[in-house]
């Protein structure tokens, strides 16, 4: 049976992905050191960054980059201020406290975005604080944070911004040389549609240059790893080479469906048709609209009956459709993914299933 995933990533593949994958490269072959610079220019240029930026691939799931990034861009020097509206900011928190790095949180609730204007008050209060970190997308609940604003802001007061895009990339427009970015941080297999294994980072060139010796790590070394690719295209360690084919492939598609802005319009469609289905039945969208972004969405259930989510998820397993459960604290939810390589029909099946039950 095949698989069709609801779900924010691994995701439902294209067939000319998973295709692309079906034989093997020499890592030091010169068809996959032309491979890996492909997937680098790519990766640049869906954000427009190839004047002001370099990318970084990187070897593991979006955390390993995440951690990479930190580690290899910040010191004892600096002090990050961590924006939270949902888990993936407070992973980025715990990430930078293991690094032994000075962290500073602005939380807010789960349901609304990051306060612009509260960034700006900590910013001014604290000369210390030299970078900040923004969660694009919180897979969490699928809230959109307002990037543009906060950018502007952190911009502004001389500081760093880190951009967690992992959820939003290759989806939701982003445009280095307009929007100051220090750092912009995602992975093969969410809104670029191609199979799990590989994070990246698109860093500002002046700013990977100075970052030379100071993550202690060797394998996490950003500076190391770019410096390995600029001095002969190759990886320092044995590259996924499957997935890196794979993810070329999903970016030749990504281009060949018109960028980011028509993928972004078929996951508002897809977002449009599940909410559509799921409200008569008593379904309720977790956030206000305005800040529902149509990557992920969660799932409030129906209220005067009980809602058992592992029933749920077995009975449209059992047809092949795999959904995603809730990761709130304070409320029973569920989440339906509308990203990855899935027909409109595909989510007219899953609310026709989920309205059986
Ligand atoms: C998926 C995701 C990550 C990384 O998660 P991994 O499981 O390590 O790939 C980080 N931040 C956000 C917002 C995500 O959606």
């Amino acid at each position: 049976m095949t698989q069709r995933l609801f779900t924010p990533g691994p995701l439902t593949t294209d067939a000319r992905v998973r295709d692309a994958m079906r034989r093997d490269w020499g890592s030091r072959d010169a068809a996959f050191i032309a491979l890996t610079a492909d997937l680098r220019r790519r990766l640049l240029d869906v954000a427009n960054g190839a004047d002001s930026h370099v990318a970084v691939p990187l070897q593991g799931s979006g955390t390993f980059v995440l951690e990479a990034a930190v580690g290899t861009l910040m010191g004892r020097e600096h002090k990050l201020l961590v924006l939270i509206n949902g888990a993936y900011g407070r992973r980025m928190a715990t990430i930078a406290r293991r690094l032994g790095l000075t962290v500073e949180t602005l939380d807010h609730p789960e349901n609304a975005p990051v306060d612009a204007a509260r960034l700006a008050a900590a910013l001014a209060a604290d000369p210390a604080i030299t970078h900040v970190s923004l969660v694009h997308v919180e897979t969490t609940t699928g809230l959109l944070n307002p990037l543009e604003a906060v950018a502007q802001v952190v911009e502004r007061a001389g500081r760093r911004l880190l951009l967690d895009a992992m959820a939003s990339f290759g989806a939701l427009p982003l445009d280095l040389a307009g929007t100051p970015v220090a750092a912009v941080l995602a992975s093969s297999n969410k809104g670029l549609e191609g199979p799990p294994g590989l994070g990246f980072a698109l860093v500002e060139r002046t700013l990977i240059e100075q970052a030379e010796g100071r993550n202690p790590s060797l394998s996490f070394d950003l500076h190391a790893q770019w410096r390995g690719f600029a001095a002969d295209g190759q990886w320092r360690f044995t590259p996924p080479v499957q997935i890196v084919a794979g993810l070329v492939e999903a970016l030749r598609l990504l281009e060949t469906e018109g960028g980011p802005q028509a993928r972004l319009a078929r996951y508002q469609r897809r977002f449009d048709r599940v909410a559509a289905g799921l409200e008569p039945l008593g379904y309720r969208l977790y956030l206000d609209r305005p800040l529902q972004s149509p990557i992920i969405a969660t799932f409030v259930p129906p209220s005067g009956r009980p809602f058992d989510f592992a029933a749920l998820y077995d009975r449209l397993a059992a047809r092949g459709l795999v959904i995603y459960p809730g990761k709130l604290t304070d409320a029973e939810t569920f989440r339906i993914g509308c990203i990855g390589a899935l027909e409109d029909a595909d989510f007219d099946d899953l609310v026709n299933a989920i309205a059986e039950g």
